[in-house]
């Protein structure tokens, strides 16, 4: 049995100056917590293969696989707005890319992988529980069919990694499309790097959307892909936490789970995550900080757009006032579909708001409400059911106009509506267990957020919001 990656390399191509060649640094006594197999077999890879020693010591960084060309990727980023001209990747490594079945390419990447150029004053490693954490809510963003980076499998170390106490240490493989970030481009946009980023711009043309016009066809389809990625986060619930614009993917994929979090009762003012003390990255923030995120990457392609630079303002510009409308288009098609509609028609959007309304005031379950429209349950998950009554018959007049009824509309709410989501509570406890000797928990809760639209026998309890002593307050970042 041996472990082939068929390598085929693109960004190891670009100029030296994207990047850092270097390989991983080894780890004491690696052991194997999960290899994805779907994931695997997708990717042209043998399931067995990664989970035998050597594969296990490819996915700890013990071992570089041939066709490998190891490297850490250069970036900058506004965190939390404040740019920082020289990020990277401090405690990953892109190993190499693969093509799929269907000759889609990937990103292989060991996340946790020890220190870099890049690392600043970091360790280059990660603890188990981030881990954990990306492996559960990536592959459920998956299931809900958002899309996100993957987990091709996760390990521990054998070493410890030292945060506030000594911690496990891990390292995750993860699968994107690429991992090219607004940050990427504006790191050579600080560095005037003109040639770079016409290179950069080609290679990513080339790679994610062969059909876009230059510079100012990019930021179009990267401003689309990133309203519809933002309208689908909103549809679950799901608030990514630190939305710096090193962590916003040109592919348009969920990327960098740190923090992040999905919403129990729905408040639209949501934070978890224990650095974000302002709200920036709250829920409903998160579509403005998108906008924001898309004018550092409209400014990083200005300089390259053409030699009239007043003319590529007003065109990037235009872009971005545009974006608006495309997000609230997303946002309407997306919510119209939880409530069962199949037309629109004028006021769909103020019966939406009117729900929501009522669910922050109720203190409802984002999740469970949409889940139980159309059956007597939903009324309950409101502290005053009468509120829900109300917009109940409104919904039920709204459904007639178009020939349906709560009940013909609840299968197609259904297949839109998970009935589970990684809560909070439950990812924690995982981790806790894991961090005690025991994955059963985290192996269990993949298994159930694997298929979120079908109601599964005996896994009610993944449905449950947390009981008072259960409720997680903060989620901390992934370092
Ligand atoms: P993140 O908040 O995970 O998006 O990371 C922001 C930046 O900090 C990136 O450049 C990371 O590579 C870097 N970083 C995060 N954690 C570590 C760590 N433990 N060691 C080195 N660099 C890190
Ligand atoms: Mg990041």
């Amino acid at each position: 049995m041996t472990l082939t990656f068929a390598f085929d390399n693109s960004y190891a191509t670009l100029p030296e100056r994207f990047y850092t060649r270097l390989g991983p640094t080894p780890v004491r006594a690696p052991e194997l917590i999960k290899v994805n197999h779907a994931l695997a077999r997708d990717l042209g890879l043998d399931p067995a293969a990664l989970e035998s020693p050597e594969g296990v010591a490819v996915l700890a960084g013990n071992a570089v696989p041939q066709g490998a060309d190891p490297l850490a990727q250069a970036y900058a980023g506004h965190q939390f707005g404040g740019f920082s001209p020289q990020l990277g990747d401090g405690r990953a490594l892109l190993l190499g890319e693969v093509q799929d079945k269907s000759g889609n390419r990937f990103d292989i990447q060991l996340k946790g992988s020890g220190p870099t150029p890049y690392s600043r004053r970091g360790d280059g490693r990660a603890w188990l529980g981030p881990v954990l954490r990306e492996y559960l809510v990536s592959e459920a963003m998956h299931a809900l069919g958002i899309p996100t980076t993957r987990a091709l499998a996760a390990v521990t170390t054998g070493e410890p990694v030292f945060r506030e106490t000594p911690l496990p240490g891990a390292v995750l493989t993860r699968v994107a499309a690429s991992h090219i970030r607004v940050g990427t481009f504006q790191y050579f946009a600080a560095r005037n790097d003109g040639e770079a980023l016409r290179l950069l711009t080609d290679h990513v043309i080339a790679r994610h959307y062969p059909d876009a016009d230059g510079p100012l066809g990019l930021l179009k389809v990267v401003s689309a892909a990133q309203a519809r990625l933002v309208a689908q986060w909103m549809g679950v619930g799901f608030i990514h936490g630190v939305m710096n614009t090193d962590n916003t993917q040109i592919a348009g994929e969920t990327i960098d789970y740190g923090p992040c979090a999905f919403m129990d009762a729905y408040h639209p003012a949501t934070v978890y995550s224990s650095i974000d003390r302002g709200g920036r990255y709250a829920y409903q923030n998160q579509p403005d900080i998108l906008l924001w995120n898309l004018a550092q990457l409209a400014t990083a392609l200005v300089p390259i757009m053409g030699a009239d630079g007043e003319a590529a303002v007003a065109e990037a510009s235009e872009v971005l006032q545009g974006f608006g409308a495309q997000f609230r288009t997303e946002w309407l098609a997306l919510f119209s579909g939880k409530i069962g509609l199949e037309t629109a028609q004028e006021g769909d959007e103020a019966l939406i708001v009117a729900l929501l309304h009522a669910m922050s005031a109720g203190q409802a379950d984002f999740t469970n409400t949409f889940r139980a429209l159309g059956t007597t349950r939903a009324r309950d998950h409101f502290l005053e059911p009468e509120a829900f009554d109300q917009w109940e018959a409104d919904w039920h007049a709204r459904l007639a106009q178009e020939g349906a009824s709560p009940d013909s509309a609840r299968a197609r709410m259904e297949s839109v509506n998970p009935a589970y989501i990684p809560r909070n509570h439950r990812i924690e406890q995982a981790i806790e267990a894991a961090v005690a000797g025991d994955y059963a928990p985290f192996e269990r809760l993949n298994t159930v957020l694997a298929t979120p639209f079908t109601e599964q026998p005996g896994a009610e309890g993944y449905a449950r919001p947390p009981l008072q002593e259960e409720v997680v307050q903060a989620t901390f970042c992934g370092t």
